[in-house]
């Protein structure tokens, strides 16, 4: 239940930002996710919703941005997008290979009301 820690540690967040705000309320939150971030981004966003409904911020919408995974061979410098983190380059079959993006795990945003 690695995804429902995270998204109570998000709820947590989110909570501990608004009391430091200390006014609005909160309309959603924005989470930039990226597909190779390590967590299970669709059992995720269940339990982010499932811990939301029964905090304080019922009825809160949940914003995604999610972000595909880039990387850069080393040998020759081509830039794909990566099924997994060991996904050799296309182009020479080199393992060096470095993940430029993909893998995100951020609250990015709270969308408040005033
Ligand atoms: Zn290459």
């Amino acid at each position: 239940m690695h995804e429902l820690s995270l998204a109570c540690s998000v709820v947590e967040l989110v909570d501990r930002e608004m009391r430091r705000q200390g006014r609005g309320r909160l309309c959603g939150i924005e989470m930039t996710l990226g597909d190779l971030s390590g967590v299970d981004n669709d059992s995720f966003l269940y339990s982010l919703q499932m811990v939301l409904e029964r905090s304080v911020f019922a009825g809160v919408r949940v914003v995604v941005n999610r972000v595909e995974p880039k990387a850069r061979c080393e040998d020759c410098g081509e830039l794909f997008s990566p099924e997994s983190l060991y996904t050799p380059c296309p182009r020479c079959g080199s393992y060096a290979t470095r993940l430029v993006s993909g893998r995100e795990f951020r609250l990015s945003s709270l969308i408040i009301e005033e």
